[in-house]
């Protein structure tokens, strides 16, 4: 029997609406609409698309959100006075940098200057540093868009033994610790991992993010597996995941389609954060 399709599309959707709600109500409140700031360098078109869709999402919850489009070779220092004023400005509640900035940018640093109560994507140090000790903080968006999905889809997580492929600082490291936090028991693998399969293979929960397409084989998926396909990747024949989809569906019991999966609902979770900020930031 194929795998029944989690339709993060559908979720995201329904997450923007209550977000919807929860904004209107603020601005009534505050007197201001929650303000988001999309910091672009360069002409990236993966990047375009990203921040389109960024910007739509923004304006179907109520969000203010400004895109500063900034030419490739801005140096760096006009780039760091442009969040530092960012940092300084009230209705300014989430900064975020679309990556990737071009070669010889160290994006660490730019990350390490929004002001942590600003940084909506939940890169800062301080705010990675909270999770990692269980504080209330901002979230990266990705792995709590994966943890929403999994709860939206009633897929228990307790007790479950939860493989995540893929250990970078925006996916798979946080998404550990998430998984942890539902008292799953979880495995990392990487690159460096002998016999991906044999561990894949254990997984009731396997969560790929990694950004090789068809990495994942049918046979590498234990029987009634949630698999959860984080990767996007631009191919000849369009976008696609880290898992074969078609192989997948015939050995999992639920299965994120790329796209229409964790893409939606990262974006439904950076509206999240940004209406988080700004009810702290009042
Ligand atoms: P990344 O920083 O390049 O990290 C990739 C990870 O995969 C690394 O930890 C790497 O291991 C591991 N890896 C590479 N080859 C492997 C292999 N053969 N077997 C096992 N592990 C392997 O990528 P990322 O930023 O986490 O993104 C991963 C994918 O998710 C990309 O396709 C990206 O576009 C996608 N993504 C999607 C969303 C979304 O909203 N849907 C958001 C973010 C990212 P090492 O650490 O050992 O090098």
């Amino acid at each position: 029997m194929a795998a029944e399709r989690i339709d993060g599309k559908a979720i995201a959707r329904m997450i923007e609406s209550e977000l919807k709600t929860q904004v209107a109500r603020f601005r009534a409140e505050a007197g201001r609409a929650p303000g988001l700031a999309v910091i672009w360098v360069g002409d990236n078109p993966a990047s375009a698309v990203y921040i389109r869709n960024k910007e739509r999402a923004a304006k179907r919850v109520g969000i203010e959100s400004v895109t500063y489009h900034m030419p490739s070779d801005t140096a760096p220092q006009v780039l760091m006075q442009r969040i530092e004023q960012l940092n300084q400005d009230a209705r300014v509640d989430g900064i975020l940098i679309q990556s990737p900035l071009p070669a010889g940018f160290d994006e660490r640093a730019f990350v390490e200057a929004i002001e942590p109560s600003k940084d909506v994507d939940g890169f800062h140090a301080v705010n990675a540093g909270n999770l990692m000790i269980g504080r209330p903080c901002l979230r990266a968006c990705t792995p709590k868009g994966v943890i929403r999905l999994l709860q939206a889809a009633d897929v228990k997580m307790e007790g479950r033994h939860a493989v995540v492929v893929g250990r970078s600082t925006i996916v798979g490291k946080p998404q550990a610790l998430m998984l942890l936090e539902q008292n799953a028991t979880v495995t990392v693998c990487h690159s460096r991992t002998p016999d991906l399969g044999a561990i894949t293979r254990q997984g009731d929960i396997l969560v790929v993010a990694v950004g090789r397409p068809n990495l994942i084989r049918g046979d590498m998926i234990k029987p009634g597996a949630t698999v959860i396909d984080v990767g996007m990747n631009r191919t000849e024949a369009g976008l696609c995941g880290d898992v074969c989809f078609e192989e997948a569906e015939q050995v999992a019991a639920k299965l994120t389609p790329v796209p229409g999966g964790v893409g939606p609902m990262t974006i439904a979770m950076l509206m999240e954060n940004t209406l988080e900020a700004a009810q702290r930031h009042g």
